[in-house]
């Protein structure tokens, strides 16, 4: 088996490419923090994204990764994060459901950039932000 090597896109070391796409420590460290996020919500599940990033300390951001990665239990109703488009509080895709109608007529001319999602909107092609 090749052994592919590459620069973590979180810390920037080296390590080795393995499914997450996070080197050993940045692949831990996550693990802590969405333990944190776990427990806390277990005790209070009616927790915001901005309470639970105020209370464990991990950035707003990574909660929102892990709320699009399906990780966080999705009966807790206020993990919500902004729409990409106009910042309407959502927890399904990247953009509420106004404005993935009307950005479904702009991926239509850029359809080769985007992959449809299950029919629930538009998603923009993980490779395209990674690249960013
Ligand atoms: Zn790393
Ligand atoms: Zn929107």
């Amino acid at each position: 088996m090749e052994l592919l090597t590459g620069n973590c896109p979180n810390c920037g070391s080296v390590y080795r490419k393995n499914l997450r796409d996070l080197c050993t420590t940045c692949s831990a460290k996550l693990d802590a923090e969405l333990a944190l996020c776990l427990d806390l919500l277990w005790r209070s599940p009616t927790t915001t994204t901005d309470e639970l990033s105020h209370s464990t300390k991990i950035k707003k951001s990574v909660i929102i990764q892990f709320i699009r990665e399906g990780r966080l239990p999705k009966n807790c109703k206020n993990l919500t994060y902004p729409c990409e488009c106009c910042g309407v509080p959502i927890r399904d895709n990247r953009l509420c459901l106004g404005c993935s109608v009307s950005f479904a007529e702009v991926a239509e001319q850029l359809s080769s950039k985007f992959v449809i999602h299950q029919g629930n909107g538009y998603m923009m092609n993980r490779r395209l932000n990674e690249q960013r």
